[in-house]
């Protein structure tokens, strides 16, 4: 078995409860989506076929135990859900970033699925499967990106209409757009609502330059 992959680097985890662990990130090509935010537009297209035992003897080479399968959007390849079962099987902690809009029914329990729910000011809004919500597990994030105050009201929305902070997820993340969205505006908000959610900023971007890749 095979997947397009982008890159395979090391890094610090940026992105969710597990922000400050070094984790391995497998990047994998292409997106059904075009979030009008996208800082990830060079995995779109480019990337190598890689038979699976190539993509976990780079994964080995960083003596890591956690991997983050991203993108782009890693479920538009059929093969992803058994690459990570793969990973799983041999010991590594495997996290799935996935932009909301694919089925995530697919993808091994063991796997902690970091879901992103996409809001207006992505331009992909329409394009949340919405049956995801009720197939996340205890272990599993959503994450919602806030780039205005429309963002911030149909997140709380979302929120408030699936009864999201009681459903049993581990984190609800609310993440200032970066450039865009002033995170202390954004933590006003959270605190005047009393939202159980957690401000989050993207680690990655304030550790390394935020228009390098592969950070
Ligand atoms: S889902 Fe992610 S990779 Fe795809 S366009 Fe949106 S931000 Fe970019």
């Amino acid at each position: 078995m095979a997947l397009k992959v982008n890159e395979i680097f090391y890094s610090i985890q940026g992105e969710s409860t597990y922000a400050g662990c070094p984790c391995v990130f497998v990047r994998l090509t292409g997106c059904n989506l075009r979030c009008s935010y996208c800082d990830t537009q060079y995995a779109y297209e480019a990337g190598e076929d890689l038979a699976f035992s190539d993509i976990v003897n780079q994964i080995a080479s960083h003596q890591c135990s956690l991997v983050e399968v991203t993108g782009g959007e890693p479920l538009i390849q059929k093969e992803t859900p058994a690459l990570i079962h793969d990973l799983l099987e041999k010991g590594y902690k495997v996290l799935l970033e996935t932009n909301g809009s694919q089925d995530i029914g697919q993808v091994d329990d063991r796997c902690i699925t970091i879901l992103d729910v996409k809001c207006p000011s992505s331009g992909e809004a329409n394009k949340n499967d919405w049956d995801n919500l009720s197939k996340l597990t205890e272990g599993d994030e959503i994450k919602f990106v806030i780039g205005d105050r429309e963002d911030y009201d149909y997140a709380k929305k979302v929120l408030d209409h699936n009864n999201i902070s009681t459903s049993g997820v581990n984190a609800v993340h609310l993440s200032p757009l970066h450039g865009k969205m002033a995170p202390k505006d954004l933590a006003k908000w959270i605190l005047e609502d009393h939202l159980n959610v957690r401000l989050h900023l993207q680690l990655h971007k304030v550790v390394w330059d935020p228009n390098q890749r592969g950070e």
